[in-house]
Parts: C-alpha cells; structure tokens; sequence
C-alpha cells in the first residue's frame, strides 16, 4: 500500500515559480504520467519526491506521513533517469547489488534478491555482462531492475525511455507497464511523449508553467480537454471561434464569424459569450457529397471546404483542408475510401457530441 499525497507544493528559483501550488495524489499501484511541455515543472516534482529538492512550501505524503524535509534515503523511492547512469566498471549484478550492498544486506540475501530481479526484467544469465556490453534497452533494464531492488513504496521514472530508439522504445514500454503491474508498485512516469502517456498510464497530469492543467485518465483527457493548450498538447485537433447563441433542448449553437451555426451537445457559456471549440482530426468525415454517406445529413455540422494537401502515411491519410477562417486538419483511414487530391473542394463535417466546448 503506497499512495503519495503532493499538498500545495510551490518551488521557486528567484522569480522562476517550477511548481506553483501543485496538489495531485497518487493512488496505491496507480501508474501516473506526468505531462508538459519541456520547463513546465514535471523533473521537479519527481526531484521534489524524491527529495533531492526541497518544496519552497507545501507537502508531500507518502502512506500519509509528511516526508517533505526527510533526506532521500530514508524516503524509500526508487529512480531510472532518462541518462540511466549505470556504473561501466561494475557488471550487472554488482549494479543491480548496489542499493542493497549500501544497506548492508547480507550477500546471500542479495544474491537471491538480484537473481529474482534479472529474470523479472528478462536478463536471467546476464548477471556477469558489464553495461557496454548490453543493447541500450537491456541498459535500461538493468537500471529499472536496480530502481526495484530494494523493494521501493515508490517507482519514479524521468523520461527513461527517452535515449531509445522509437521501435524498442515501444517495446520497452509494453514491458515496463507489465513489470510494473506484476511488482505493484505506485509508479509516477515523466514524459513529454503522448502517446508514451497513453499507453502507460492509469491516469496522467497535464503541465504547464509549473501548474496542473488537467487531471484524468488518457481518455477522458482526450475526449475531454479542458482548454486549448491540454487539447493541443495531447494530440492534434482544430480549433473554431464563434458567439454562443446559447442552448436549446439539449443542443447548443455557436455562430462562426461567417454566419455558419455549428452544434454541440455540451455545455456553453450564456448567450452572446465568444467561445473556443475544439473537434479531432479523426471525428471528422471528408466527402465530396452535400452529406456524409449514408446519412441525411441532418445533425452533422458541415462545412465547404478546400483540400490543401492530402499526407498519405500508409495507413491513413491526413488532410490538411482550408474553411476560411480556418485551417481544418482530416484524419481519414485508408480503407477503400475515396482520396482526394489538392485544391479539390469538398465538405467536411462532424457530430454535434464532437464539438468539445473549450474554457477561455
Ligand atoms: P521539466 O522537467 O518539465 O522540463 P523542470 O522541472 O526541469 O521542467 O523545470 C521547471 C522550471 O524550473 C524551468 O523553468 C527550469 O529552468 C527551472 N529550474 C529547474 N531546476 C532549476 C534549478 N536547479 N535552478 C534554477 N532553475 C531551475
Ligand atoms: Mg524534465
């Protein structure tokens, strides 16, 4: 049972606020990503439960016992950076042995400890190898294997993916979240790679500026940004600009600049308000018909649009289509759906419960 509790944490560096007044918790076992924009705060509060920064103010609870001014060693975490310093002159055993020969555990116990260790990561029989002599994932394994050892209440991962290349990255990332859930530990994962964050995480934070922007799981944050940098960070999307016109029997009006009406079911501020919405590539159908196939065209929002350019990715094509005043981004799977080519004009359109309504 390890739950970790961040209460009102606020760092400073001179003027510099790295965290400004985070609160998040961390559930027992929850693998939790932390998400942002490269200075937005996420080493930091990894660094400030770890205990290697000490909060200007706030606290930090681990099992609800404030650890906020107690120094690393006693705090029972276990660290992989994305630089993974293993030492060159050690071999892997002596690595993984580190944590506990420091503590003074007897040898027979590390043996058996670090045998169990390797074959969890899967480097059973690699125990006598020195780092150079591993591919860079099995590096990496070694460092995670010696973050575990000492049985940490805390795993904190700080881009430990990073330095892999992108197929073992993903790999590696299977792994992990496996080795994560058969050890069952609390494990908090910086990352500034989304997809990284969805696939992993039980649940993640969005940082900006030393602030949380949003808290939720990866797909409620998805469907669900809150404003335009959480929609925009966390994957692509389009953004329109318009005039609420309020709501009527469950369905709401925005009027674009243009006079054009476009529909949500969700929630709007009152009537005569200026709104930012939000639609995803991929909820948007690309046609050359008045409607969408199939349909009568009734509910959808559509619009005329001008293809730009197709991007042909294999398995899908991704249309960048102009609707003055916007530019539209078109994620289309590539099944037997017609293509189109630039300068085509065409329609696009969507459904009312895809237009996400954003906060200014
Ligand atoms: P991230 O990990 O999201 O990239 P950091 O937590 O490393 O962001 O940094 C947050 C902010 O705090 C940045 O503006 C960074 O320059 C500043 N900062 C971090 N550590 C220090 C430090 N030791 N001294 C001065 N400024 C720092
Ligand atoms: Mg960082």
């Amino acid at each position: 049972m390890s739950t970790v509790d961040i209460q009102q944490v606020t760092k400073t560096y001179g003027e510099v606020y790295a965290l400004d007044q985070v609160s998040l918790t961390f559930a027992d076992r929850e693998f939790f990503g932390l998400l942002g924009p490269s200075g937005s705060g996420k080493t930091t509060l990894l660094r400030s439960i770890a205990g290697f920064v000490t909060p200007t103010m706030g606290q930090i609870l681990v099992d609800g016992a404030d650890v906020s001014r107690i120094p690393t060693y006693k705090r029972d975490v276990g660290m992989v950076f994305q630089n993974y310093a293993l030492f060159p002159h050690m071999t892997v055993f002596e690595n993984i042995a580190y944590p506990l020969s420091v503590r003074k555990t007897k040898s027979a116990e590390i043996k058996s400890r670090v045998e169990r260790i390797l074959d969890l990561v899967q480097l059973g029989g690699y125990g006598s190898r020195r780092p150079r002599e591993l591919s860079g994932g099995q590096q990496q394994r070694v460092a995670l294997a010696r973050a575990l050892v000492s049985r940490p209440r805390v795993l904190l991962l700080d881009e430990p993916l990073g330095a892999l290349d992108r197929n073992l990255r993903q790999h590696m990332q299977i792994e992990l979240r496996q080795i994560q859930r058969e050890v069952g530990i609390t494990t908090i994962l910086v990352t500034h790679d989304q997809e990284e964050a969805l696939t992993l995480s039980d649940r993640i934070a969005i940082f900006r500026q030393g602030k949380v922007v949003q808290v939720g799981r990866p797909d409620d944050v998805y469907e669900n940004p809150r404003d335009a940098f959480s929609a925009e960070f966390f994957g692509s999307t389009n953004f329109l600009k318009g005039v609420s016109l309020g709501v009527q029997g469950g369905i709401g009006a925005v009027e674009l600049p243009d006079g054009t009406r476009i529909f949500t079911n969700r929630a709007l501020p009152h009537s005569g308000s200026s709104v930012t919405l939000t639609v995803r590539p991929e909820k948007v159908l690309i046609h050359r018909e008045q409607q969408p196939a199939g349909t009568s065209g009734s509910q959808w929002n559509i619009l005329p649009a001008n293809v730009i350019q197709p991007v042909y990715m294999g398995a899908s094509v991704t249309y960048q289509v102009s609707t003055p005043p916007s530019t539209f981004s078109v994620f289309q799977q590539n099944r037997e759906t017609r293509r189109f080519e630039a300068g085509e004009a065409v329609k696009i359109s969507w459904l009312p419960q895809h237009t996400v309504v954003l906060d200014d």
